[in-house]
This record gives structure tokens, sequence and C-alpha cells, in this order.
């Protein structure tokens, strides 16, 4: 008995576009589906919380109430027939590894899923979940940048390599960047600048940086955090 027919011939005209699935609508999985509408993808959202598909209805391409450790509910949604799927259940460490198992078995290609800890992250990888996140731990590492830094927003790449936005610092103003030291003495790379009403541009050799220009700059992470202290 088909208990989603509707929606899943729905899902699946949603699966044909630039699209995903988002499993999970708690505070993590609502504003990544909310942000990848902002930015023109379809979203297809799926919770057992009644209350929260309802708040979501109409801000999301779909949302449907359903339970996602449930093997045919998912194929009855199409689910597999997307090509990205997020399972943002955290809490529910069952719920979250189950339907990542179902999705890894439906062959969906590419699959992200939310961890809440440690173990909860390695059993995802080890069933074969192509990227594993953690966003409390992530946010708080780079938080803990931006507090112990002098920089305005702050990514790191990867473990060790990093990218911040800092002021410029005033010994590098006034000189074209390829005249200075500044790799060399800081192992660093300026890559964009911004004047202060300009817009965000590549930086080259013979960018000049002016007093209140904001520039990107990226390399190891310990050295981004020393540059970033320059006055
Ligand atoms: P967040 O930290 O993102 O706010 P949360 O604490 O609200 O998350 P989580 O346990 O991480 O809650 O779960 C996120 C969402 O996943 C919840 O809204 C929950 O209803 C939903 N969820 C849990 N189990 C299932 C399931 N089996 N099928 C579908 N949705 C589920």
């Amino acid at each position: 008995m088909a208990r989603f027919p509707l929606f899943g011939d729905s899902s699946r005209r949603i699966a044909e576009a630039d699209s995903v699935a988002v499993i999970g609508l708690g505070r993590f999985g609502s504003s990544l589906a909310l942000e990848l509408m902002a930015s023109g993808t379809e979203v297809l959202g799926i919770d057992v919380d009644e209350e929260l598909v309802q708040s979501l209805n109409g801000q999301l391409t779909q949302v449907v109430r359903a339970d996602s450790t449930r093997e045919e509910v998912l194929r009855q949604l199409a689910v597999d027939e997307f090509d990205r799927v997020v399972v943002a259940i955290g809490d529910d460490v069952q719920a979250s590894i189950l339907t990542a198992s179902i999705l890894l078995q439906l062959k969906v290609p590419v699959i992200w899923a939310k961890a809440v800890s440690e173990q909860h992250g390695r059993i995802l990888e080890q069933l074969g979940v192509h990227h594993v996140i953690f966003p409390e731990k992530d946010m708080g590492r780079r938080v803990a940048h931006l507090v112990r830094g002098a920089a305005m927003d702050y990514l790191e790449i990867e473990r060790g390599y990093s990218l911040a936005k800092i002021a410029a610092p005033e010994r590098f103003q006034g000189t074209p960047l390829g005249e200075t030291t500044l790799r060399r003495t800081h192992g660093v790379t300026v890559t964009a600048f911004k004047t202060l009403e300009g817009a965000w541009q590549n930086a080259d050799n013979q960018t000049v940086l002016s007093p209140g220009d904001r520039i990107l700059i990226v390399g190891p992470t310990d050295r981004v955090e020393a540059f970033a202290q320059l006055p």
C-alpha cells in the first residue's frame, strides 16, 4: 500500500532538478534546508515531527512528515532518486544510523550526515557515509580561533590550513605586495582585498593596500593566526 503516492510523484519531480533531500528538520536541518532554498536549490524536507513539518510548509519545495528509518517510506518519497541527501538527525543516534544505512543501500550517490559524538561519526564513516559533519564541534573550533585571534572571519579549510579575513597590517600598506617579503617572512598568501567602499578583488603582485583595507589570507593555521595579530 502506497502511503505517500502524491508526495512520491512530486518529490520525484524535485529529484530531477538541482535538489537535495534533508532528513531531520531540527535547528541544524531546517537552517541548512532554508539556506539551500535561498541559493536556488530545490529541497525535500522530511521529519517525523508534525509541528516542525507544518512550520516549514511553504518554505521548502516540499515538506513531508515521515519516519526515515523505514525503507519503504524513503522509496515512496523517491529519496533514492536524489543525488544528494543530508541526514540531519543527531540526538536519536539509532535513527540516524538506520537512515544512513538505508540510504547507502538505496545507492544514493552523495550522503552527508551530522554526527553528535566521535563514536557516532565513526560508525557513520564505517558504514560508508561520504561526508560526516560535526556542526557543534566544528563551530566551537571556529569560534575559538575567532576569540583567540584578531581575525574577523575564519575558516579552517583542513586541519592545519586556514583562511582568514583580517585588517591589512600597517607595515604592508603602501607598497605593491610583490615587493614585500610577506609570503617569505610570514608564510601566508594574500588572496583578495577590499577597500572601505569597494568590492572584493583578487590580489596580485601589483596590489597596493591602503589603511582600512580588509584582506583574505590563506596559509598554515599557526602562520595565519600569527599574521592576524600584526598591528
Ligand atoms: P538540532 O541540534 O539540529 O536542533 P534537535 O536537537 O532538534 O537537532 P535531533 O535529534 O538532532 O534534534 O533531530 C533533528 C530532527 O530529526 C528532529 O526534528 C527530529 O524530529 C527528526 N527525526 C528524528 N528521528 C527521525 C526519523 N526517524 N525520521 C525523520 N525525522 C526524524
